[in-house]
């Protein structure tokens, strides 16, 4: 069995190929952007003969996974289609961030459509992004679940990064529902619509001074002082790594229970005075690192939308791992490769 795992090096990526290598059930053919990045990826799994890599260097291009798919499609029963852009540092963000979520997309969808025959699963990274109506989060009489839709118009996504980034993944999840009528694919899909995301990086070596995205949000307050203000910037839900990972795999070993399914993976809610209270539960941080107003975030799920995700976790049928250990897990691999545990 083959899958075909798209933007292998990101963060989220590095675990589903772990998870999937992990099974033993599984050759994995992932797309990366460079050769350098193939060869540390590849060294990181120990160069394991079932992990090989495409360079697909810009998903934007809308022919950027043809070459690849004519190449390998005939042996693909899989695909994951994960890369897209998940920064907010942007000069256009419609160029930088809408495009390539969109076009990639399209591009990847079209191509399995094309060149693989005997495709059985697409599996898109979606996010809650595509899901949250991002100017009701705060606003405790909405309610939202698997169905709910972004409801932005492009106008308005594009006058700020944030605003452009949900929209992005809301296009990009779009676009693959449509064109599976439109082109009347023969496989089954399942979009995987995480909320942000935290717990480790797959590798020690992908601990920089400045973490991925979500991540980063951890990773500013284990670096913050006492003094650093722990402000309500950031209402939102979490969720773990290793049980995204396994979301995407799952839908790949029972095809037909996870098919047109959008698995809303939210594990519950959280503020970054939720984050400090944890951190602050760690030794080596304690007394070291921002305090805020301890517990201040304990009842914020009352004041945020409600998100009902019944049906995915009926669906993966798996507790969620906790803020806590998400949280610990993030900050304690931090810890040890700076040599402070
Ligand atoms: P990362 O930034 O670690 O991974 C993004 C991946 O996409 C990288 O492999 C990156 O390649 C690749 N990529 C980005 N832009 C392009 C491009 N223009 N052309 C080719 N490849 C590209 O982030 P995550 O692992 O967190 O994100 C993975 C997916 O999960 C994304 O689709 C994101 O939207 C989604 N997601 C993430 C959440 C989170 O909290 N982390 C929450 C919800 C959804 P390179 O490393 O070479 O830049």
């Amino acid at each position: 069995q083959t899958v075909f795992l798209s933007g292998a090096t990101g963060y989220i990526a590095q675990h589903i190929v772990k998870q999937l290598l992990d099974s033993k059930k599984f050759k994995i053919i992932g797309s990366v952007r460079s050769e350098d990045k193939a060869n540390a990826l590849a060294k990181n799994f120990n160069n394991n003969p079932d992990l090989s890599f495409v360079y697909v260097k810009d998903v934007s291009d809308p022919v950027a996974f043809d070459e690849a798919f004519k190449e390998h499609g005939s042996k693909l029963d899989y695909v994951i289609h994960s890369a897209s852009p998940f920064h907010f540092d942007v000069s256009d963000v419609n160029e930088d961030l809408i495009v390539p979520a969109k076009v990639g997309s399209a591009g990847i969808f079209k191509a399995s459509v094309k060149y693989a025959p005997n495709l059985k699963h697409f599996v898109v990274t979606s996010s809650y992004a595509a899901i949250m109506d991002i100017l009701k989060e705060t606003d405790n009489t909405y309610h939202l679940n698997e169905k709910s839709w972004n409801p932005m118009p492009f106008e308005q996504a594009v006058t700020n990064p944030l605003f452009g980034y949900c929209y992005s993944k809301k296009v990009a999840e779009q676009t693959v529902w449509d064109l599976s009528k439109e082109l009347n694919a023969k496989f089954n899909i399942t979009a995987v619509n995480p909320v942000y995301v935290f717990g480790p990086q797959c590798f020690d070596s992908s601990v920089t001074k400045v973490l991925n995205t979500s991540c980063e949000i951890v990773n500013k307050f284990v670096h913050s002082t006492p003094e650093t203000e722990v402000d309500e910037s950031i209402k939102g839900s979490y969720i773990d790594v290793r049980d995204i990972a396994r979301a995407h795999i799952e839908p790949l070993l029972d095809s037909d229970k996870f098919n047109g399914k959008r698995l809303l993976m939210d594990g519950g809610r959280f503020g970054n005075q939720a984050i400090v209270d944890v951190l602050n539960t760690i030794p080596q941080l304690k007394g070291k690192i921002a305090v805020g107003t301890p517990h201040r975030d304990d009842n914020i799920t009352k004041d945020l939308a409600v998100i009902d995700n019944t049906e995915t976790k009926k669906l993966l049928d798996f507790e969620f791992i906790n803020l806590e250990k998400t949280i610990k897990d993030t900050a304690l691999q931090v810890l040890k490769v700076e040599g402070r545990l």
